[in-house]
């Protein structure tokens, strides 16, 4: 397939990614901080583009830490994944998203939930039953929630994985493939594997109209899921060239800083309001 072999070449000459020198945690740390109740969600709006309508919020979660203020995920959640606490954060994150949800039913507001699982995640045979049971728990359906996974982890070999995966499927769970175009798949191994949406990396985003390597990624990536049937969600979208590409370019959905930043769920009402306005 040429549109493969195009994706698989840009691919290999990839392209810098800032790099963020901030502190990292310890075990014992992240342990107690989910321990205390220490973690925070927020969420950002993912919009569709021919209407700007609100379609869904990802939960992303932060550590309101009280000597060090607002700690980013980049500092904590591969400390949990190594130090076998993901599935502790991974509960609190869930829960937390679930109860906000069920909140902004109550004001009229129905986005559909984002949730980041990670690999380790997937290594729990009861993790569908899990999710199914905090969804019912929570008086919502398997069709309110997404799970996201990240590509470049997804075909490392991870025993269970693509069974945890199939079982979400099953239970009428989305599965939504996270920053595309840093992993390696293959479109054969994706077929292999039920998504329902393919989030397009922001690497390949912002500035893509710009820039010819990353427009060509773009593009190959967003092929790719519109012949797999898959929702496209471009990642990082920053400022109104960027939105006026991807409306051309046909991609459903949008996330990024031009469309809000992740943001304290009570705060998403006003955000909607304002934004409907624009
Ligand atoms: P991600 O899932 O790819 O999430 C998108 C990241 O891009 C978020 O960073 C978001 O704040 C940021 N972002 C959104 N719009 C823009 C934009 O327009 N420009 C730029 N430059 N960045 C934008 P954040 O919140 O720091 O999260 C970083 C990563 O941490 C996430 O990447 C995800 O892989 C991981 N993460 C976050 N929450 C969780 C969680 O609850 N569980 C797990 N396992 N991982 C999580
Ligand atoms: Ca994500
Ligand atoms: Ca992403
Ligand atoms: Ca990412």
């Amino acid at each position: 397939q040429a549109l493969e072999e195009l994706l698989e070449r840009w691919k290999s000459r990839a392209l810098p990614r800032p790099v963020q020198r901030k502190k990292t945690y310890g075990t014992q740390e992240v342990r107690r901080a989910i321990e205390l109740g220490e973690l925070l969600n927020y969420y950002q709006p993912k919009v569709e583009l021919a209407t700007g309508a609100l379609r869904g919020v990802e939960a992303l979660v932060r550590w309101l830490h009280p000597e060090d203020g607002l700690v980013f995920p980049e500092q904590f959640i591969g400390v949990a994944e190594e130090h076998g606490l993901i599935d502790a954060l991974t509960r609190v994150v869930l829960s937390q998203a679930l109860s906000q949800a069920q909140r902004w039913r109550a004001e009229g507001l129905t986005p559909r939930i984002a949730v980041n699982v990670s690999m380790e995640n997937l290594r729990r045979l009861d993790f569908a039953d899990f999710v199914a049971s905090e969804v019912e728990r929570h008086g919502l359906m398997p069709s309110d929630l997404i799970l996201e996974v990240t590509e470049s982890r997804l075909m490392q070999d991870a025993p269970n994985a693509l069974d945890v995966l199939t079982r979400l499927r099953l239970k009428r769970f989305s599965l939504s493939i996270d920053d595309f175009g840093t992993g390696h798949s293959s479109l054969v191994q994706l077929r292999n594997i039920p998504f329902d949406e393919l989030k397009i990396d922001q690497g390949f985003v912002h500035g893509a109209g710009q820039d010819n390597t990353r427009g060509a990624i773009f593009e190959a990536s967003l092929n790719i899921a519109r012949q797999l049937g898959m929702t496209s969600v471009a990642e990082g979208v920053e400022d109104a060239a960027d939105w006026a590409y991807l409306l051309a370019a046909g991609c459903d959905l949008a996330q990024g800083y031009f469309i809000a930043r992740p943001m304290p769920g009570h705060a998403l009402p006003a955000w909607q309001a304002d934004w409907q306005g624009r």
